[in-house]
Order: structure tokens, then C-alpha cells, then sequence
């Protein structure tokens, strides 16, 4: 029988009502197990670890994450795959940090949670919790099929660091807009074998060091210099710049010329796209030229999620900013893809 560990953190999936307030407030996994008596059925061997304080997702921190990664190195050997009970509200950057700080995964690490609270009539989280244990504990000739870290939600399963947080309000909570579902649940699991992570061969390395020295420069037409100034002089190392379209920019002298002092001084600068899908482009138009010349790194297809946590990671993992500059447009864990 297959060992699976659910490490169960928070989130709606283990909400009740508070009667007094009329709220959603966390609760404790005897409401989980109870709620689901089909987990006694299954051919798995399920462990529970339930964190002593658990939370809504909008308190997750980098401590956590770390801490979640090293329960994870630390029963990997005992373990078949591991399923992480979450709220939904940061799922994808838990997904995204886990990503970069489990390297050469070759067992499943299923990030899910719910809509609805499990105790409801009408929740999605009974069958969220089932199809994620029964993907974790699917193997083909001995191996994990899944050998990565990813969010299964709504009947579908996608790489983690792919995956934002769409819809607040529908069970389609997740999209994963540049990289395609890895299983779909509907009759039969399908399986989509060709873009699944296969990590056979490579060493299982827990990293812990996370530098969250990481700030974010919104651009819209109209942005001041002063704006601009006051995110550029920050301390912080790195600078996430949302572009228009495919990375572009506006062209005015003090903009360019802000963004030119700030790489002098040592700045990462990476360009992500306010687009979801789609990519940035560094000089496709010459609006983004001049960015390019001077040093401005490029997301390419990264999400936000996957961008912030990239660079959190790398910064904990090298103490110059050029190597996080090099390792930052290079993809690590499939997170992102380069088209020539
Ligand atoms: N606020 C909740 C959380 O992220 C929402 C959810 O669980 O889906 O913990």
C-alpha cells in the first residue's frame, strides 16, 4: 500500500462558521477526516501532520515555507508522495517557493483546498482531497508518475509554479495560462505523460535560504518619476517591473533614464508582462529595446508568483546579484519556457 503524508496547513477546505461573527475561521483536521469517511476506503496509507496553529493562506510566510519543505526532506524516504491541505488565496506561491526549494523531486508534492468549507452541502473539497490523494500515490513501474510540485484543483492537476489564482468566487479557482494541464480528472485520470516533469536520476536537494529582499514597480501611463524614485531607491535587491503587452515601456528620457541609474546601482531589473498569457519579448518593439541594452532582465512566461519566489530563492542561494541575474532567465524547475 502506497504512504502518503498530508500535511494539512489551513485554508477554507478546513473552515467553519463562526456563529457570533458570521465568518469563515479555521478549525482543526478532526472536521477533515470526519467529513470524508471515503479516505478509509482507498488503498492508500494516509499520515496526517496538522500544523498546531493553522491559517488562512493570506498569513503564509517564507518561514513557512521552509518549514513545509523540510517536512517534506525530512519523511521523503517513508513517504510515497506528499499532499498539502492549503488555502487558496497564496496556493500558487507556496507552489511557486516549493518548486525552487525541493530540487530533483521524484515524488509527488499535491498542493490543494477548496472553494467551500468541507462540511458544506455543496463543497468541492471532498473531491479536490480524493483525486489529489489518488494522483500521489500513482506510480508506473515503481516510479511516481508525478515527480514534481503542483496544484490540483477544480478536476485538474497543473505545475505549481505555473498556476495563478484566477476566481475568487468560482470552483475554477486555478489557471495554469502557458504551460498545459498535467492531468485532467473526469471519468479517467488522463495523464498528459509528454509535459510532465521526469526527474529519474537527478538528486533530491532541499534548499532553505530565502532572501525576500524583492520590491514591485506597477507600471501605468501617467507613473511619476517620484513613484518610480521611491520604488527604484529602495533597498531592496531586486525589482519586479510589470511592462505592457510582450515587455514594453514607456520611451521618455527620465524613465529610461531612472531604470539606467538603478542596473548602475546594482538593481536586478525583471520584466514581467501585465498580460497573463503570452510572453515578454525584449526587443520585439523598440519600446523594449532600450530596456534590453541597458540591462533589464527578462521573465519571458514566468507568473508573478513563480517571478517573486524565483528570485527569493536565488537571492537566498547566491550572495551576487550577477549570478541571480544569470539564474533568473534561466528556467530551473519548468517554470518557465524560452521561445528564440
Ligand atoms: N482565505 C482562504 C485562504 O486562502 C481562501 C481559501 O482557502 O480558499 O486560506
Amino acid at each position: 500500500m502506497n504512504q502518503i503524508l498530508i500535511i494539512y496547513t489551513g485554508g477554507t477546505i478546513g473552515m467553519v462558521k463562526n456563529a457570533d461573527t458570521n465568518t469563515f475561521v479555521p478549525f482543526d483536521f478532526d472536521l477533515i477526516s470526519h467529513n470524508v469517511p471515503e479516505l478509509k476506503l482507498m488503498d492508500i496509507n494516509i499520515t496526517v501532520h496538522s500544523f498546531e496553529q493553522i491559517i488562512d493562506s493570506s498569513n503564509m510566510n517564507p518561514h513557512i515555507w521552509v518549514r513545509l519543505a523540510k517536512i517534506v526532506s525530512d519523511n521523503y524516504q517513508q513517504y510515497d508522495g506528499f499532499v498539502i491541505l492549503h488555502g487558496s488565496d497564496t496556493m500558487a506561491y507556496t507552489a511557486s517557493a516549493l518548486s525552487f526549494m525541493l530540487e530533483g523531486l521524484q515524488k509527488p508534492v499535491i498542493i490543494s483546498g477548496s472553494q467551500l468549507p468541507i462540511g458544506e452541502i455543496r463543497t468541492d473539497a471532498r473531491e479536490n482531497l480524493i483525486t489529489a490523494l489518488e494522483i500521489a500515490s500513482a506510480k508506473k513501474n515503481g516510479r511516481s508518475l508525478i515527480q514534481e510540485v503542483c496544484i490540483f484543483f477544480n478536476s485538474k492537476l497543473f505545475r505549481g509554479n505555473r498556476c495563478i489564482k484566477y476566481n475568487s468566487a468560482k470552483f475554477e479557482a486555478f489557471r495554469s495560462p502557458n504551460y498545459p494541464t498535467l492531468v485532467e480528472a473526469g471519468v479517467h485520470l488522463k495523464y498528459n505523460t509528454n509535459d510532465l516533469m521526469d526527474n529519474t536520476g537527478k538528486e533530491f536537494i532541499l534548499h532553505t535560504a530565502i532572501d525576500t529582499s524583492v520590491a514591485v514597480l506597477y507600471l501605468f501611463p501617467g507613473i511619476s518619476p517620484n513613484v518610480m524614485k521611491s520604488i527604484l531607491d529602495s533597498d531592496c535587491r531586486s525589482i519586479i517591473m510589470y511592462t505592457y503587452g510582450s515587455g514594453n515601456t514607456t520611451t521618455d528620457k527620465w524613465f529610461l533614464d531612472l531604470l539606467r541609474k538603478a542596473i548602475e546601482n546594482d538593481k536586478i531589473i525583471l520584466n514581467i508582462s501585465q498580460c497573463k498569457v503570452g510572453a515578454v519579448e525584449l526587443g520585439r518593439y523598440e519600446t523594449s529595446h532600450w530596456l534590453k541594452g541597458m540591462g533589464v532582465l527578462s521573465a519571458h512566461d514566468l507568473t508573478f508568483e513563480a517571478a517573486v519566489t524565483k528570485l527569493m530563492y536565488l537571492q537566498g542561494h547566491f550572495e551576487s546579484n550577477a549570478d541571480v541575474a544569470h539564474y533568473v532567465e534561466i528556467p530551473l524547475r519548468g517554470e518557465m519556457t524560452i521561445v528564440d
